[in-house]
């Protein structure tokens, strides 16, 4: 059986043939319009431009947003114009095969558990770094949504009581200390406590100093840089000791744009890790492992998901 995964982010629509051990047969896309009803046309496109090539038996949509607990409606989604939208009913009529909609972490921690990083753990979570944190857990092989279908938020775990402001209106959460955002503002507070360093970063205008570059000049030995992601790795560790703590996971995946960087951060996280979980040598750890599938998780996971429900007969799907 085939099946279609969608990763519906900002910029891009990026549509995969998927069949059963997570080949990818063939790919589209499309850039993300900006209305939602130019958004659900261009969805359609880009499957039906791959139905019309293969046999698809249900499509899943990988959706950067808060998704009803039923994955059938688009409850909201910030980068994008869909505020309940009943998006799987209205593709399903259009394309005239089941679809399935799911947030994209939860889509990647499938990915990861059904058929990469985390194969066959029955407790797994996800911590995506990119701009902030996604984050999911597969508990007993199902994806752990909470009663309302919005959680787990692990990104805004508050780790630093009064720390840094975070767009979601409390201070110090997780991903505010540990993402591509929190690398620059540590770096940038760097900058400003440690005048007499010399670093390439302070040659970058204040505002155009991105994550990336930071992790290129830890890689190149820039002291600065250095101690930033060594801030990272220490609230890397101390975020998954708490997620540790509530779940015990058997694997922990990172994913996300960090990944390219993991061996600058990774080690030292597992360390923070392995000393501030409760019962520190006394527990088998979790494994903490780099995501196999990569920017195409969302999208295989999608596939996989919709080729599940398909498999399971789901009554809303048929
Ligand atoms: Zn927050």
């Amino acid at each position: 059986m085939l099946t279609i995964g969608v990763d519906v982010g900002g910029t891009s629509v990026r549509a995969s043939v998927v069949d059963a051990h997570g080949r990818i047969l063939d790919t589209r896309r499309a850039r993300t319009p900006r209305t939602g009803q130019e958004l659900n046309s261009a969805i359609a496109d880009t499957v039906r431009a791959l139905a019309d090539r293969y046999p698809v038996a249900a499509v899943g949509l990988a959706v950067a947003g808060f998704v009803s607990e039923d994955r059938r409606i688009v409850r909201f989604a910030p980068h994008l114009d869909w505020r309940h939208v009943p998006v799987a009913d209205e593709l399903a009529a259009r394309l005239d095969v089941p679809v399935l909609l799911e947030h994209d972490a939860n889509a990647a921690a499938v990915a990861e558990q059904r058929l990469g990083a985390a194969a066959g753990a029955k407790v797994a979570a996800l911590v995506a770094i990119g701009t902030g944190i996604g984050g999911a857990l597969v508990l007993n092989g199902e994806v752990f949504r909470g009663a309302y279908g919005v959680a787990p938020e692990l990104g805004h775990l508050r780790l630093v009581p009064g720390g840094r402001q975070c767009p979601c209106g409390k201070h110090g959460c997780w991903e505010r200390y540990c993402s591509g955002t929190a690398l620059v503002e540590t770096a940038t507070e760097l900058l400003a406590a440690h005048p007499e360093e010399t670093s390439v970063l302070a040659a970058i205008e204040p505002g155009k100093l991105t994550g990336v570059q930071v992790a290129q000049a830890a890689e190149t030995g820039d002291s600065i840089a250095q101690l930033a992601m060594a801030d990272l790795a220490k609230w890397l560790g101390e975020g998954l000791a708490l997620v540790a703590d509530v779940y015990d996971p058997e694997v922990v995946v990172i994913a996300g744009g960090v990944c390219e960087s993991a061996h600058l951060f990774l080690g030292s996280a597992r360390e923070h890790y392995a000393a501030a979980v409760t019962g520190a040598g006394h527990r088998p750890l979790a494994r903490v492992r780099v995501g196999r599938w990569g920017d195409k998780a969302g999208m295989v996971g999608a596939a996989v998901l919709a080729r599940e429900h398909v498999l399971a007969g789901e009554p809303h799907l048929a």
